[in-house]
């Protein structure tokens, strides 16, 4: 059973060399009596908080576990099961190992895939944690409404994409940022966004927001932090909401810039909040049930960035952090 392993605890940008590749057993058969769950990973999710797990840093859940596999959100097949309701066969997404088998003790924590008519792998995604991110992040803390001004950062990554799309959909008017041409392109051209720009090309990025949103923004989905949300603040309009989904910007840097411009929240009457997806974790069927038949129509298009086989696993990761990825960044690992 092939394995992707955490070296040690890192300090500053995960490298290639914080992880190894290597070989153990496993036994494709559920312990007698155990509820468990065997399965073949396919798609392995490379998702940014897994850079933080490979720190020793307090407040983002148990970090890895240095010379054990790494974890994370996935998409398999179960080969045997001991749960009354998976059964051989099933598909599942969840969090699984970076290995080519895993035994699952706790499938409760899966969720079984009843529509395969789009392709698996979008659970990794848009079907999956970063989808439902989006949805909830979006619909719950931003409370859009048609017609608002809407900015997203890192937009054309996975959560970003799908944000971008709803927001659209609710008839407002929608801005990204992203860190290249080719990625201002997509926002523009694929996901049909108003406006979008390089915050890498932008002098000034209060200036850069000014241009895009002569009247201010409405809603700021933040994915990002630092310096695009302090510029952020001094244009948002008042009574506007910062959905504060993630911080990628700061997860590397040794000390965190400092946001200068929070006296905007009492003085635009701003609403400010952070969330996390395990909460909306129980309203997924109800995230199915919207996004599902927007895919199904094209309403809603979706750009993956897929790597191959479980070697690429490491260095697929590390594109998150340099921006190489192009959509969401996964890794195919197995035929079904
Ligand atoms: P993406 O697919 O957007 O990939 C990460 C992107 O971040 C890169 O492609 C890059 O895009 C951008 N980036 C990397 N470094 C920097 C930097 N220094 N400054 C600005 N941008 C940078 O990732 P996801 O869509 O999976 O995640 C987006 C955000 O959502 C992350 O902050 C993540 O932690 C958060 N998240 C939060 C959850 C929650 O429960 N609150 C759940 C899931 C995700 P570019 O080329 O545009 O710079």
């Amino acid at each position: 059973n092939k394995q992707v392993v955490l070296r040690d605890y890192i300090h500053g940008f995960p490298k290639e060399s914080d992880m190894y590749i290597t070989e153990s057993s496993i036994c494709l058969k559920v312990p007698q009596g155990s509820n468990g769950v065997v399965v073949k990973n396919l798609y392995l999710s490379c998702d940014p908080y897994m850079q933080l797990l490979m720190k020793i840093t307090q407040g983002h859940g148990a970090p890895f576990t240095p010379g054990s596999v790494i974890t994370g959100y996935g998409v398999a097949k179960v080969v045997d099961s001991g749960h009354p309701n998976l059964k051989t066969g099933d598909f599942v997404w969840g969090t699984t190992g970076w290995e080519e088998y895993s035994l699952i003790k706790n499938p409760e924590s899966l969720f079984k895939i009843e529509n395969t008519d789009v392709p698996l792998s979008y659970y990794t995604g848009i079907l999956g944690m970063p989808g439902l991110t989006a949805y909830a992040g979006f619909y719950d803390i931003c409370a859009p409404k048609q017609g608002e001004y809407v900015f997203i950062s890192a937009a054309s990554g996975a959560v970003g994409q799908l944000v971008g799309q709803f927001a659209k959909l609710m008839g407002c008017y929608v801005v990204g940022s992203a860190g290249s041409k080719q990625k201002v392109d997509m926002l523009k051209n694929k996901f049909r966004f108003d406006e979008a720009f390089n915050y890498k090309e932008e002098q000034d990025l209060d200036a850069a927001l000014k241009r895009c949103f002569p009247e201010g923004i409405d809603v700021y989905f933040d994915n990002v932090g630092g310096k695009m949300l302090d510029a952020v603040l001094l244009n948002m309009r008042n009574h506007g909401r910062i959905a504060v989904c993630g911080a990628v910007s700061q997860y590397n840097v040794e000390q965190p810039e400092g946001v200068t411009n929070l006296m905007c929240l009492f003085y635009k009457r701003i609403r400010m909040e952070g969330f996390a997806v395990f909460d909306y974790f129980p309203q997924y069927s109800k995230f199915l049930d919207t996004v599902l038949p927007h895919i199904r129509d094209g309403k809603i298009v979706y750009v993956e960035d897929v790597a191959n086989g479980l070697e690429s696993a490491p260095s697929a990761l590390l594109r998150l952090f340099s921006g190489r990825n192009v959509g969401k960044q996964l890794v195919a690992i197995a035929h079904e």
